[in-house]
């Protein structure tokens, strides 16, 4: 069944910066594919959310490093929701606060594999749905990079700041690519906000404990980078695109 509304697939959308950004795109308007790894009620708690503003919703599991769990992501999309109109790449990981001769060689391919990689599987599906090239009709996308594409975040991850790096060259490199098919790519950098995400480094107080080191004196919430994320999408936003917008607190 598809309806006037916009379909809107957001990775990582069970928690976090990604939930956040679901249930504020679905107050603007959007239909919904909640993605996510693991947690399938988590998910789908998302996806209630998102039918209670009043706009359609599933769940689609897929770890967007797997070429073939994406592909059938996106064909699920097309026939339980129709047309794709916004992608936001959000599905992104950290690993332990290490130093770069205390990494291993699995550390980096998993982090590639999910941060980049999976990334570009999904806007390439994307593109080839809402390309204009392709028959389609225009659309946006978000990618999540951060702060630490800037800072490089030493003695934290390196290798996870090079991810988002590759992440802010992706964005305008594509960007420029599919300027004239209708679609807009751009990037948010959020600084240090306040998910779960900082467990996976070992340090799940991280955000309230670096609150000194930010201009702003405290974390951000998911929240706040979701209204970016939900503006860069939306059609206030019509001649932004190869944009990388800082949402750190002025670090
Ligand atoms: P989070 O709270 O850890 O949530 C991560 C989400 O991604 C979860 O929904 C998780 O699903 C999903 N996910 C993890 N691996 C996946 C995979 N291989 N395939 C599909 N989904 C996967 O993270 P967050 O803090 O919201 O971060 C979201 C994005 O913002 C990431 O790209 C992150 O790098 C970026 N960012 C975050 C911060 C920050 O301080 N929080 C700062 C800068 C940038 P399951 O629950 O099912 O595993």
């Amino acid at each position: 069944m598809s309806t006037n509304a916009p379909v809107l697939l957001i990775t990582g959308a069970s928690r976090g910066i990604g939930a956040a950004t679901a249930r504020l795109a679905a107050l603007r308007g959007w239909d919904v594919a909640v993605n996510y790894a693991r947690d399938a009620a988590a998910a789908e708690a998302v996806a209630e959310t998102v039918r209670g503003a009043g706009r359609r919703a599933i769940t689609v599991v897929a770890d967007v490093a797997d070429e073939a769990a994406v592909l059938a992501m996106f064909q699920r999309i097309d026939h339980e929701l129709g047309r794709l109109g916004g992608l936001v790449n959000n599905a992104g990981i950290v690993d332990l606060k290490a130093r770069l001769d205390q990494m291993d060689l699995a550390r980096w391919q998993r982090l590639w594999a999910v941060n980049i990689t999976g990334s570009l599987l999904c806007a390439r599906e994307a593109v080839r749905r809402m390309s204009t090239r392709h028959g389609g009709v225009g659309g946006a996308i978000v990618n999540l990079s951060s702060v630490a594409a800037r800072l490089g975040a030493p003695a934290m991850y390196v290798d996870y700041a090079a991810s988002k790096g590759a992440i802010d060259t992706f964005t305008q490199g594509l960007a420029q690519e599919v300027a004239a098919e209708g679609i807009r790519v751009n990037a948010v950098r959020p600084g240090i906000i306040d998910t779960d995400i900082h467990a996976a480094s070992g340090d799940r107080h991280r955000p309230q404990a670096a609150a000194a080191m930010i201009p702003m004196q405290r974390p951000g919430s998911a929240d706040e980078v979701a209204a970016a994320i939900v503006w860069l999408l939306s059609a206030e936003a019509s001649y932004t695109t190869g944009a990388i917008l800082d949402v750190g607190g002025g670090r």
